[in-house]
C-alpha cells in the first residue's frame, strides 16, 4: 500500500470542501452521477470505434444506501481507472482549473462556485468522512482501490473488482449540531436529489427497494420482497424533435415542472449550433404567478450541462422584460465544473442569453400576428413588462421592443403602432394619445373632443409608465407621440390660429386678470382650440404632463413629489360661459375671481386630480345655487 500526499491546489481545494459551510451539500450526487455517466460515455465511444458489442444498454448506474453501515455506494460499469488515472485524476484534480479560478477570488465566493458549479469529485467530502474507490479500467486486469480521509493524503493498493467499472463508498459523517447527515442515507431524500439534479441523466440509475408484501397463502403475515427501481426519468422531452411531440406533451411537461393550472400560451422548443450549442424548451405563461409582482419572485431559465442541472435558476439567461418566460436551457457548452473555461463560459452564458432573448421576441411577434387573441391575453399579464423595458433603458431597448407594444385605442380594442401609422389620416402629424385612470374616464375627457372630431385615433394610457415610455420612445418610424393635453396640438389651420389669436387679444385683460387669481395654480387662462362642447379643460405645457404630475406626486421620492407640469386652463370660445364672464368683468370683478376659482376646481375633477379646498368649492357652488 502506498500512502501519497496531495497537490497543494487540491489540499486547499479538499479543505474548502471538508469544512465547507455551503448549504446545498446535496449536490455531491450530482457530481458523482456525472461522472459515472460521463465513464460510461466514454466507454460508450471506444466501444464503437473498437466493436467491443458492449451497448449502452447494458451500461447503468446503482446506488446503494446502508443505514447501519452509514455508507452509500455508487457503482457504474462505465470505462474505470487504472492506477495511474486513479492518482492523476483523484489526486491532482485541481488541474481542471477550478482552483486556479477560486483563489483569484475571495473566500465570499466558494459558496456561489460551489453552488453554481458544483467542484466534482471533492465535493465528496462535504458529507463523506471517508471516501474509498475502487476501479477496474476496461480491458485490464488489476483493479485498484484509492481511499482517502481527506487533506492527510490518500492510498492506493490493488484491489479486487470483479468486472470493469467504479465503484464509490461514501462513508457519511456523523450528525453534527447544525448539519444533518443521516437524511442522505434515506431512500426517499436520495430519490428526491436523483429527480431534482440527475432527472436526465441517459442511463438509468437504479436502487433497489425493499417493500412489504402479503405473504402468499396468507392474510397477515408479510414478507419484503426487493425491487429494483430506476430513479431517473432519463429522455428529457426537449432532447426529442419537435415533430415527435404534441402539445399535450409538452403543456404537461409545463404543468408538472411550474405547478401552474393554466395552460402557457405558448412554447418555444429551439435547438441551436454555432457559437452557442444548446437546446432550450421556453413557455410563456398565461398569467403572471402569484409572487411575480413581489419581492420574492425570481426570474431566470433552469441550467442543464448535458441533462444535468446546474442552476435552478439563472437569472442571467433572461432580461428583465422577459422575467416571466419559465423554461430551461441545455449546453453542452457549459461544464459541469467551473474549469479554466469559466470566463470563456461567461461569454458562452451571454450569447446563449441573446439568442434566446432573439427567439422570445420572434414568437411573441408570431403571436401577434398569428393569434391575435392569445397575443392580447399575453399583453394584459406581461405587457407592462416591456413598456417598463423601454423606460428604464431610456429609449435604448426602443428598437428591440417597440413593435410588441399595444395600446387600447379610440377605434375600439388594441391596436400596435404600427397598425395606429397605418391608419393615420394623411394629413395627421402626430400619435395622439391620452391619459387617465380608466378607459371610461379618459372618452369623457373634453380634450379628446377636437382630436376626436377630426377622426384622428387616440391611444388611451391606462397604465402609469405609458406616458413615461412613450416620452423615452419620442418617436415611432419618425412619428412623434402627441397628448391630447399638450398645449399644441397641430390640429388647427393657420386662419384658425389666427382668429384664436384675435379673440385672445380682445378679451386679454380679462385672461390677465384671471390668472392673476390663479397665480401659482395655473401658468395662464387662455381660450381652448381643442374643445367643442365643454367649459374647460387642464393642459400642460413642456416635458411633464398633467398625467405625470400625478404619477410622480404618488411616489415616496420628494423631489419626484414636488414635480408639478405647467399647467393651463383652458377655456372654450364658443360656450356661454365665457359670454357670462365677459359680462361679469364689466360689472362685478370679484365674481370673475370666484368664477376662476370653480372652473379651474372642475377641470381638476375631471382630471382626476384632487381639489386644493373641497369645502370652499363647494361652498361657491351652494352660493350660486341659492341666488
Ligand atoms: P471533471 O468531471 O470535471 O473532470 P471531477 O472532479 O468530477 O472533474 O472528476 C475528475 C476526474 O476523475 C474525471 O475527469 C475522471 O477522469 C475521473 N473520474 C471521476 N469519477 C469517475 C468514474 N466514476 N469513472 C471513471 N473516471 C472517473
Ligand atoms: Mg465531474
Amino acid at each position: 500500500m502506498e500512502t501519497k500526499e496531495f497537490k497543494a491546489e487540491s489540499k486547499r481545494l479538499l479543505e474548502m470542501m471538508i469544512n465547507s459551510i455551503y448549504t446545498h451539500k446535496e449536490i455531491f450526487l450530482r457530481e458523482l452521477i456525472s461522472n459515472a455517466s460521463d465513464a460510461m460515455d466514454k466507454l460508450y465511444f471506444k466501444s464503437m470505434s473498437e466493436n467491443t458489442g458492449i451497448t449502452r444498454s447494458d451500461m447503468a448506474i446503482r446506488i446503494e444506501a446502508d443505514k447501519d453501515a452509514r455508507t452509500i455506494t455508487l457503482t457504474d460499469n462505465g470505462i474505470g481507472m487504472t492506477k495511474d488515472e486513479l492518482e492523476n485524476n483523484l489526486g491532482t484534480i485541481a488541474k481542471s482549473g477550478s482552483l486556479a479560478f477560486k483563489t483569484e477570488n475571495e473566500k465570499a465566493e466558494d459558496v456561489n462556485i460551489i453552488g453554481q458549479f458544483g467542484v466534482g469529485f471533492y465535493s465528496a467530502f462535504m458529507v463523506a468522512k471517508r471516501v474509498t474507490v475502487i476501479s477496474k479500467a476496461y480491458g485490464a486486469e488489476q483493479a485498484y482501490m484509492w481511499r482517502s480521509e481527506g487533506v492527510d493524503g490518500y492510498t492506493i493498493e490493488e484491489a479486487n473488482k470483479d468486472t470493469y467499472g467504479t465503484q464509490i463508498i461514501l462513508e457519511v459523517k456523523d450528525n453534527a449540531d447544525e448539519e444533518n447527515y443521516d437524511e442522505f442515507l434515506q431512500p426517499y431524500k436520495i430519490k428526491s436529489l436523483i429527480r431534482k439534479y440527475s432527472d436526465y441523466i441517459r442511463y438509468p440509475i437504479l436502487m433497489n427497494e425493499e417493500h412489504r408484501k402479503l405473504k402468499e397463502g396468507t392474510e397477515d403475515e408479510y414478507e419484503t420482497e426487493i425491487v429494483t427501481e430506476t430513479l431517473n426519468s432519463m429522455t428529457p422531452i426537449w432532447k426529442k424533435s419537435k415533430n415527435e411531440l404534441t402539445d399535450e406533451e409538452y403543456n404537461g411537461f409545463y404543468k408538472d415542472k411550474y405547478y401552474d393550472y393554466d395552460q402557457p400560451l405558448t412554447h418555444i422548443h429551439t435547438k441551436t449550433e454555432g457559437t452557442a450549442t444548446y437546446t432550450a424548451l421556453m413557455y410563456i405563461p398565461a398569467k403572471a404567478p402569484f409572487d411575480y409582482y413581489s419581492k420574492n419572485f425570481e426570474k431566470g431559465l433552469t441550467l442543464y450541462s448535458n441533462g444535468v442541472m446546474i442552476m435552478e435558476k439563472c437569472a442571467d439567461l433572461l432580461p428583465d422584460y422577459f422575467s416571466f418566460v419559465r423554461g430551461l436551457v441545455d449546453s453542452e457548452d457549459l461544464s459541469l465544473n467551473i474549469s479554466r473555461e469559466m470566463l470563456q463560459h461567461d461569454r458562452q452564458l451571454k450569447l446563449i442569453a441573446k439568442s434566446l432573448e432573439k427567439s422570445i421576441k420572434n414568437e411573441l411577434k408570431k403571436l401577434q400576428k398569428n393569434d391575435r387573441e392569445k397575443y392580447e391575453k399575453f399583453f394584459d399579464a406581461f405587457g407592462i413588462q416591456i413598456k417598463y423595458g423601454i423606460y428604464e433603458s431610456f429609449g435604448a431597448n426602443k428598437e428591440n421592443l417597440q413593435e410588441l407594444l399595444m395600446f387600447k385605442s379610440s377605434f375600439g380594442g388594441y391596436v400596435t403602432l404600427e397598425e395606429y401609422v397605418s391608419r393615420m389620416k394623411e394629413e395627421q402629424k402626430y400619435i395622439y394619445f391620452a391619459s387617465g385612470s380608466s378607459i371610461a374616464r379618459i372618452e369623457a375627457l373634453p380634450q379628446t373632443e377636437m382630436v376626436k372630431d377630426k377622426g384622428y385615433e387616440i391611444l388611451y394610457f391606462t397604465d402609469h409608465v405609458d406616458e413615461f415610455t412613450v416620452q423615452m420612445m419620442h418617436d415611432y418610424n419618425g412619428k412623434e407621440f402627441k397628448s391630447v393635453s399638450a398645449d399644441d396640438l397641430g390640429l388647427e389651420t393657420e386662419a384658425e390660429k389666427e382668429e384664436i389669436k384675435k379673440a385672445e387679444e380682445e378679451n386679454k385683460e380679462l385672461f390677465d386678470f384671471m390668472t392673476e387669481k390663479l397665480s401659482g395654480k395655473v401658468k395662464a387662462v387662455k381660450l381652448s382650440q381643442r374643445l367643442k362642447t365643454h367649459p374647460v379643460c387642464i393642459t400642460s405645457e413642456g416635458m411633464l404632463s398633467v398625467e405625470m404630475e400625478k404619477v410622480l406626486s404618488a411616489m415616496p421620492d420628494e423631489q419626484a413629489n414636488s414635480a408639478k407640469a405647467q399647467k393651463i386652463l383652458e377655456i372654450n370660445a364658443e360656450h356661454p360661459i365665457f359670454a357670462k364672464l365677459k359680462s361679469l368683468y364689466e360689472s362685478d370683478k370679484d365674481a370673475v375671481a370666484m368664477y376662476a376659482d370653480i372652473l379651474y376646481a372642475q377641470a381638476l375633477l375631471i382630471e382626476g386630480m384632487a381639489i386644493e379646498d373641497p369645502v370652499g368649492f363647494t361652498n361657491k357652488i351652494c352660493d350660486i345655487m341659492s341666488k
